[in-house]
């Protein structure tokens, strides 16, 4: 595919490629180091405070090898080695370059419509848990995907008031228009543990608690139909339930269900388990839903296992 060059951003852009490669983070202005989990790292940590001042020395490469390094760079080997550390601002800084030279210049034309507008047929809402990155697992591509993460990648029910997830979804729904939300729990969800094990009253301050209690339905439903099974097993099974709960809770916003009753929008579960590295995706059948709330209930169709 030949794309037209057309705009003077594009020729900006491809004029900035050699100085933005040599001028990145260098020197004494910016602080790029932090250190790997060394076994004498926390040492360190406790006795020196973590000062920037202070951080280990170490010998950054030169603008001129990171040119020639970036062409072919194969990211997923590369580390900055420094006295032992490991400079993590060194290999983002490596990923960035390598994002641009082999992907956002390679498909200029796309990038730069999408730096105009963005038109993403999905919202997805995900755990915040550092394994379970949607994009990595699925691979959304930029433009794709309006994504909000949260702590056990719960959705509160309307009458709970605003919550940066509520008002992600507005945005997403009522100006971006999305065609499907999709919301993805995963095995071994820390924020499904808490919310398993937590007392019913929470600490005002406990901010983790008070989070999690936007899923105290599914907790009560896991309670009573599993309670002869293991706490793990009953965390497991929670896991998913909670999901189903929060693809109800969605329809909890009229704005919302509106589109889903004109089908204009379809609501998904999607649950990712990491030990076996399988993934389970549904659909929510809105007709078969009860959405009373005393006696909330749902119905899934569409049932798939990837393995
Ligand atoms: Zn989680």
């Amino acid at each position: 595919m030949v794309w037209p060059i057309r705009s003077r951003i594009i020729s900006s852009v491809l004029r900035s490629k050699a100085p933005l490669v040599g001028s990145c983070v260098h020197g004494d202005s910016v602080i790029s180091s932090i250190t790997k989990p060394h076994p004498k790292f926390m040492n360190w940590v406790k006795s020196d405070g973590c000062h920037a001042s202070s951080l280990p020395s170490f010998k950054e490469k030169q603008p001129e090898d990171l040119s020639n390094e970036s062409k072919d760079l194969d990211v997923g080997n590369y580390m900055v080695e420094t006295d032992g550390y490991m400079n993590l601002f060194g290999l983002m800084k490596q990923r960035f370059l390598n994002f641009k030279n082999q992907k956002y210049i390679k498909e200029l034309e796309h990038f730069q419509s999408l730096a105009e507008a963005q038109y993403p047929k999905f919202m997805v809402i995900a755990c915040a848990d550092s394994r379970v990155c949607p994009s990595n697992i699925l691979g959304f591509q930029p433009g794709e995907v309006f994504m909000i993460r949260n702590i056990a990648n719960l959705v509160p029910v309307m009458k709970n008031g605003p919550s940066e997830c509520n008002a992600a979804l507005q945005f997403a729904v009522t100006t971006l228009q999305v065609e499907n939300i999709l919301v993805i729990g995963h095995s071994s969800c820390a924020g499904i543990e808490a919310l398993m094990s937590m007392k019913e009253d929470t600490e005002p301050r406990n901010f983790i608690h008070n989070w999690v209690a936007n899923g105290k339905v599914a907790k009560l439903k896991t309670k009573a139909t599993t309670s002869h099974l293991s706490f793990d097993q009953q965390c497991r099974f929670c896991e998913k339930e909670s999901i189903n709960q929060s693809l109800l809770n969605l329809l909890s916003y009229p704005w919302l269900e509106d589109r889903v009753k004109k089908e204009l929008l379809c609501i998904h579960g999607g649950y990712y388990n990491f030990s076996n590295c399988s993934f389970e995706k549904w659909t929510l059948d809105f007709k078969g839903c009860n959405v009373n709330e005393e006696r909330s209930s749902y119905v899934v169709k569409e049932k798939e296992f990837w393995s």
